[in-house]
């Protein structure tokens, strides 16, 4: 932590990234660092390669995330909720990244592939990155507004699963403790992510409620969201976020799988099971080229048809029983 603390104090210009597909700790952890560090005051820009989801639009400096990154020079590119670079996204993230910028990487996930070069705070009991966030914005006596709580509550409820996940340990919930006194509210956060449905979004979720399926000799209950699922129901691909949790409550089932259609030909899948099943679903990740934690990890694969992916799926699980 020391050595990060140097890096961020050294630099004048840097450049913060997170993975594709951001969800509520990587967008949580990107603005509440990003927010952190332009009070110290450093020149801050935050980029993520997708869109940012419309359910993070009550964090106020949302906007501040690009989809374009200037061709300046940055002193130090920080990686926060994955632990390489190519999980960004970014097409050309090695003329990003050259060799005369610092590298910081702060991180959760376990048994991951970690950049080369960098200086890392990586820590896999951590519930969140953005935990992590906030253990070093403490040590650098960096104060802590209510706009950075507000982000860093987010990322903390939104991997925890709103307090409901495995991973929801003491220091979880202490640190949402001292954030509240800050004046962030768990309810409005509550009341955003998962409680802000449009009608899309339910209409999307209902079709893949409809059409879950369980399969017995593996124990998976599974389910898919087609392009034209998207496209009769109005929803955008965002509007799945979450759902696979719902199928993961199949009281007979040992782990779930979602499948969406992504618009290029690729299928994007996530995983999710409960402790007492004991099952590693990073390790179907992976070996799909993917990854995550033991109990929710997910993975992209190129295929043109759900059924062709839910086999190739079952047929790993039934070689690993
Ligand atoms: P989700 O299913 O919510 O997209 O992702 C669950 C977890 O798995 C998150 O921690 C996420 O970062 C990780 N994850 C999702 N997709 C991928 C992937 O394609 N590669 C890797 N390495 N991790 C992923
Ligand atoms: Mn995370």
């Amino acid at each position: 932590m020391q050595q990060a603390i140097d890096l961020i104090k050294s630099s004048k210009n840097i450049l913060i990234l997170t993975h594709k597909n951001p969800d509520g700790d990587a967008v949580g952890s990107v603005l509440g660092l990003s927010e952190a560090l332009l009070s110290l005051p450093k020149n801050v820009e935050c980029f993520s390669k997708n869109k940012i989801p419309d359910v993070f639009k009550f964090l106020t400096s949302v906007s501040s995330i690009k989809n374009q990154i200037s061709p300046k020079h940055y002193e130090l590119v920080i990686l926060l909720d994955c632990a390489f670079f190519l999980r960004t996204g970014i097409d050309n993230i090695n003329e990003v990244i050259s060799s005369h910028n610092n590298l910081l990487v702060i991180d959760h996930h376990p048994k991951n592939k970690i950049e080369r070069g960098c200086v890392s705070i990586i820590d896999d009991k951590a519930s969140s990155t953005a935990i992590l966030i906030y253990a070093l914005l403490k040590k650098m006596r960096i104060k802590i507004t209510k706009n950075i709580s507000d982000c860093l509550l987010t990322g903390i409820f939104t991997d925890t699963g709103g307090f409901q996940h495995s991973n929801t340990d003491p220091q979880s919930l202490e640190t949402a403790a001292e954030l509240m006194r800050k004046g962030s509210r768990i309810d409005k956060i509550a009341k955003n992510i998962f409680n802000g449905k449009n009608v899309p979004a339910i209409k999307l979720w209902g079709k893949a409620l409809s059409r879950i399926q369980t399969d017995k000799s593996t124990g998976m209950a599974v389910s898919y969201i087609s392009k034209s699922d998207m496209e009769e129901c109005g929803a955008k691909e965002e509007d799945a976020s979450g759902l696979v949790n719902i199928i993961n409550t199949v009281s007979d089932a040992k782990f779930s799988l979602l499948l969406t259609e992504s618009a290029d030909k690729k299928i994007k899948g996530s995983l999710r099971s409960e402790d007492y099943h004991g099952i590693d679903v990073s390790e179907i990740a992976r070996s799909l080229g993917g990854g995550g934690h033991k109990l929710a990890s997910g993975f992209e694969m190129e295929s043109e048809n759900v059924e062709n992916s839910v086999e190739k799926i079952r047929k790993i699980m039934l070689k690993k029983l």
